[in-house]
């Protein structure tokens, strides 16, 4: 039902780096309260030892994101040396329900999963991927996998040193935050081009209904999209993270030449190809 090839191994891994045991090398120590114990915090906390269980990366959407996160650190440690000449170092990934404090402040549910640059950390409530089918997104798997992946995309550019050129309070077709926004779908879109191939593959082939799935999704929160949904005009002057047709462009531009340089929207011109 779902592309998660050669998961035995997948889970392991994840459960190595989300449950802290993987605190040391090359992870940056978190500055939030969690310490590299990014599970179980408190009653609300996600138990990852849930995900031991065969199949569960396939059934329980927790699991799918640690998993995903698990691949996403493979394989951004070859990537972003190889086509940017940056050192790799791997954000942290908490998973909660409703609120979470952070080291980018408090944070309820309704933020949506979000990237926080002071304590390197992806703070997702997978309850999101509800809300994104209600916005027309897709359930599917590569589609849950493309929200994480799109975070992961932020820390990378953290690592690149360019997340802060995006202002928030300047939006706009053409602003520096539709760029970040669009540069962060085209890396997961180089995730993507990555993740079902060579020996140690992650993930099965992944299949055209897949990437239909996830570009669905990258087209349900672009926000010409958003701006109609909610009964409002589309206007491009409050744009902050791309159209709905920008969106889609980018994450199979990423997708299709897994290429760096291609997801260039800031013309750093930084990349090999
Ligand atoms: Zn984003």
């Amino acid at each position: 039902m779902v592309g998660g090839g050669g998961l035995g191994t997948l889970v392991l891994l994840a459960l190595f780096f989300l449950l802290g045991g993987g605190g040391g090398g090359t992870a940056p120590a978190p500055q939030n309260q969690g310490q590299g114990q990014h599970s179980g915090q408190g009653s609300e906390g996600f138990d990852l030892a849930q995900c031991q269980r065969e199949g569960a990366v396939n059934e329980i959407a927790e699991c799918r994101a640690a998993a995903t996160a698990d691949s996403l650190n493979k394989i951004w440690s070859g990537v972003l040396p190889e086509q940017a000449n940056v050192d790799y170092s791997m954000p942290s990934m908490q998973m909660f329900k409703n609120d979470v404090q952070t080291g980018c402040g408090f944070a309820t549910a309704d933020t949506g999963p979000f990237y926080c640059p002071r304590d390197k950390t992806i703070y997702l409530d997978v309850g999101f991927y509800n809300q994104l089918e209600r916005m027309g997104g897709s359930d599917g798997s590569l589609s849950q996998m493309y929200v994480v992946a799109h975070e992961w995309g932020h820390h990378i550019q953290n690592l690149e040193g360019t997340l802060g050129l995006s202002d928030y309070n300047n939006p706009g077709e053409d602003s520096a935050a539709v760029a970040i926004e669009l540069q962060a779908d085209c890396y997961a879109g180089v995730w993507a081009s990555r993740a079902d191939k060579g020996d140690d593959a992650m993930l099965e082939p992944i299949t055209e209904e897949q990437v239909k799935q996830a570009v669905q999704t990258a087209r349900a929160i672009g926000d010409d999209h958003i701006q109609e949904q909610s009964g409002r005009q589309v206007n491009p002057d409050a744009w902050t993270h791309g159209s709905s047709e920008q969106r889609q462009k980018l994450f199979l531009t990423g997708y299709q030449s897994g290429s760096l340089a291609k997801c260039d929207t800031l013309n750093r011109g930084a990349y090999q190809e």
